[in-house]
């Protein structure tokens, strides 16, 4: 979202105060993950004002006007704001009612002129003022595709009209959808993004999660059907390392097993317990999850999993054979449907040249047999190897049990 601000008043570039609420906007657009663009500071010249919303307008989406709103002689901002617009000024009621009510909260009088604080443009909607009598207002400029938010000066009155606008851009018009994709690098990610178009409304996000990667699409003019294609044509890139759209791979692997009403076991030596904690992540995970074993010693993948003492002494611990028959032993042990086991070096030592650090193995037993795979992270750390296994022990077992449909 392209986001600008414009202060007005002569005070502000003669030395007498410093813009402060910029500063106020800013932080505000921060909590919903925003920064402004840019930031400009004009006197109260309405030739001076007119330039600044043509040019910062035909730039931005949305663009803050602070200042000028009072009913002094040098507060211009709803009348040059009105023109700019094309309109002429009206009275809202409600804010008339507001400061009548407010006046007499405070034991003030209302004088006719007090008026000119609920003005504004035809089209606009209004800003309530928290503390203050000026009313703010929003209003969009059609040839310019801007909305602009005006708000006053004074800075206890611009702080809660501030966050109040921002919050309705943050839950009114704001449609994201998240797209995971797996085993593929950020490079390849960008790579495959760089054959679509994404449109200047849309914001473009990317986060790599040791293992998923995140990919967000936002944007935050309502338009659900324009968001929901893009997010087709951005999976149709990603093909089978879609893990899908606003879902993960352990929630996926949830609702596939409960609609097929099957259960899982798993068996993990280097991820310590990470992948049953991420599928006990799923709310309902009891209905199919039915174990997880976390076997560290050689004593344990015999005494718990079965694993034949002669396998471990000639392959090793970190192995296919190993990781295979971990998972076909947990598989038995617990009567599942399912199981998946891994064993592999998180280092940062106990790598060799033929099993280097970040090595691992994984198995996944099903009805119809046993698969296996292997990958390496190298150069990572011991915490990032864990959640790259992890997450990959997930894609394959999703990848099996979609197989076996
Ligand atoms: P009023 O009804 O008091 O005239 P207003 O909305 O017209 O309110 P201004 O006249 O522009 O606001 O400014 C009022 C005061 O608010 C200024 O004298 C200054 O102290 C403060 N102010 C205005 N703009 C800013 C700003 N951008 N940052 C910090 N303070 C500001
Ligand atoms: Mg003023």
């Amino acid at each position: 979202m392209q986001i600008a601000m414009l202060a007005v008043g002569d005070e502000l570039v003669d030395g007498r105060f410093v813009d402060t609420n910029s500063q106020t906007l800013a932080r505000s657009l921060a909590r919903i993950g925003h920064t402004l663009r840019e930031i400009r500071v004009v006197r109260d010249e309405p030739g001076a004002m007119r330039l600044a919303l043509d040019d910062l307008g035909a730039r931005h989406e949305h663009l803050f006007v602070s200042g000028g709103l009072g009913i002094t002689r040098d507060d211009l901002t709803r009348a040059v704001v009105a023109d700019w617009l094309g309109e002429g000024l009206v009275e809202d009621s409600i804010g008339v009612e507001a400061i009548k009510t407010k006046l007499e909260e405070r034991g003030g009088r209302f004088t006719e002129e007090l008026r000119g604080h609920a003005l504004r443009p035809g089209s606009s909607t209004g800003i309530p003022n928290f503390t203050g009598l000026a009313l703010g207002f929003s209003a969009h400029h059609a040839v310019l595709a801007v909305t602009v938010h005006v708000l006053p000066g004074v800075p206890h009155e611009l702080v809660p009209m501030c966050d109040w606008v921002v919050g309705r851009l943050q839950t009114g018009m704001r449609r994201q959808r998240l797209l995971r994709v797996q085993d593929l690098t950020e490079r390849d990610v960008e790579q495959r993004l760089r054959t679509v178009t994404i449109p200047a409304e849309v914001t473009l996000g990317l986060v790599a999660l040791s293992g998923p990667i995140e990919l967000s699409l936002t944007r935050y003019d309502g338009d659900e059907a324009g968001l929901d294609a893009l997010a087709e044509e951005v999976s149709a890139l990603f093909e089978a390392h879609l893990v899908g759209v606003d879902t993960t791979l352990e929630r996926r692997i949830a609702q596939q097993l409960t609609q097929r009403g099957e259960t899982l076991a798993t068996a993990e030596s280097c991820t310590g317990g990470l992948l049953a904690s991420l599928i006990t992540d799923v709310p309902g995970s009891s209905v199919f999850f039915l174990e997880g074993v976390v076997s560290y010693a050689n004593a344990s993948k015999i005494a718990r999993l079965g694993v034949a003492a002669e396998t471990l002494e000639r392959f090793g611990a970190v192995s296919p054979q190993t990781v295979g028959e971990m998972a076909q032993g947990v598989r038995l042990a617990l009567g599942a449907d399912w199981s998946v086991a891994t064993s592999g070096i998180a280092g940062p030592t106990g790598g060799t040249a033929s099993k280097p650090v970040g090595r691992v193995y994984f198995a996944v037993a099903g009805p119809s047999g046993t698969t296996h795979d292997e990958r390496t992270w190298a150069g990572r750390t011991r915490e990032v190897v864990k959640r790259h296994a992890a997450a990959h022990a997930l894609l394959l077992l999703s990848r099996a049990i979609a197989a076996a449909e």
